[in-house]
């Protein structure tokens, strides 16, 4: 039985990720910060889930347990998965979404050559690795120019796992763009705009304030994105992998996909632009070509934009109905 550790396990895409690899038979560790988390409440208990509970800025355990668990395959998902939420807290972004990654890095690194037992990591790098970028799509050799705390952060432990993979680590990083579900939680737009229609077309909530509408992202359908990070994990050889749809839509875009469908065609009444959530440095593009993902990995998404607004209104319209 393969066994694969999850750092983030109770995210969004540690949840999906955990879900996968039980289904097809491995034995899946997770690192949780507090027992009892949301997302992974829907996993159950099965014996081939153990949960492990510590912060990952704890010296030393998560060294422990990559020692202890001895896993074929480990999924670096853990991090302040904010923009907004870096630039209130660089100094912990940076040590969560930066130095445990290459403590985790070392400790495969350790257990791969030390100990003879071969271990595949993948790093969930990201979109905002490129800042404001010239170039659109971009790809595997788009500069690295951080914008903010996050994407600083992740470049760092980007750049890290080029390094041990220059050591001879089998570690990919896979560069997510952005990929949402009913299980992003409400401080991401995305989910703040399905969850708000539900309950402004319910006649619970008067109307949404957001920050800058025109800015155009990349979304894919997150348990698409999770594939390919179990793609990357088990290819022949590690990389660097864009994983994106290659098309962009802007939040205006959304707001027309989200409130269409529950009958709203004018929404223009029922949103307000409110300069506190505009960030201080915001990509105006992010568009990803995942070419290379396809032609090595074999991945490509499977579910458009329109669906994937429609699937997470539809959940949040079900919460509020329960
Ligand atoms: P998420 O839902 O925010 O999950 C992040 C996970 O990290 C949570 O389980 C969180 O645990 C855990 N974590 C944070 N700090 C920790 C600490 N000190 N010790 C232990 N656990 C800690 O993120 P996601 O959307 O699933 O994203 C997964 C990964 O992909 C992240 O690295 C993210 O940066 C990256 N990524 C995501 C996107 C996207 O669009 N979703 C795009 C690009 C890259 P708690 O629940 O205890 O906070």
């Amino acid at each position: 039985m393969p066994v694969a550790l999850i750092t983030g396990i109770s995210g969004q895409d540690g949840s999906y990720l955990a879900e996968s690899l039980l289904a097809d038979g491995y034995q899946v560790h997770g690192v949780v910060r507090s027992p009892g988390e949301e997302n992974i409440g829907g996993l159950g208990a099965p014996d081939a889930l153990t949960l492990h509970t510590l912060d990952l800025l704890e010296p030393g355990r998560l060294e422990d347990l990559v020692t202890e668990v001895r896993p074929d395959e480990v999924y670096s998902l853990a991090a302040i998965s904010s923009v907004f939420e870096s630039w209130k807290n660089p100094v912990r972004t940076g040590e969560v979404n930066g130095q445990v990654v290459v403590r985790l890095l070392e400790a495969a690194q350790r257990l791969s050559a030390d100990h003879g037992h071969p271990v595949r990591l993948v790093h969930a790098s990201s979109a905002e690795i490129f800042g404001q970028a010239a170039q659109s799509p971009q790809t595997e050799s788009t500069p690295i120019a951080p914008t903010s705390p996050y994407g600083a952060s992740k470049a760092y432990a980007h750049l890290s796992a080029g390094v041990f993979r220059a050591r001879g680590l089998h570690v990919s990083n896979c560069v997510l763009y952005n990929h949402e579900s009913p299980r992003r939680p409400e401080t991401f737009v995305t989910r703040k705009i399905t969850a708000s229609v539900a309950r402004i077309s319910a006649g619970l909530q008067d109307g949404l304030e957001l920050g800058n509408l025109d800015a155009r992202r990349d979304w894919g359908w997150a348990p698409d994105y999770v594939a390919a990070m179990r793609l990357a994990a088990t290819a022949p050889e590690p990389g660097d992998f864009i994983i994106a749809t290659g098309v962009s839509h802007t939040i205006g875009d959304f707001l027309d996909a989200a409130f269409s469908r529950v009958g709203i065609t004018d929404w223009s009444g029922l949103v307000t632009v409110n300069p506190a959530f505009v960030r201080p440095v915001d990509p105006a593009e992010q568009l990803g070509d995942a070419s290379k993902a396809h032609t090595v990995l074999g991945w490509s998404p499977t579910v458009d934009f329109s669906t994937l607004v429609h699937r997470m209104v539809d959940h949040d319209l079900q919460l509020l109905a329960a």
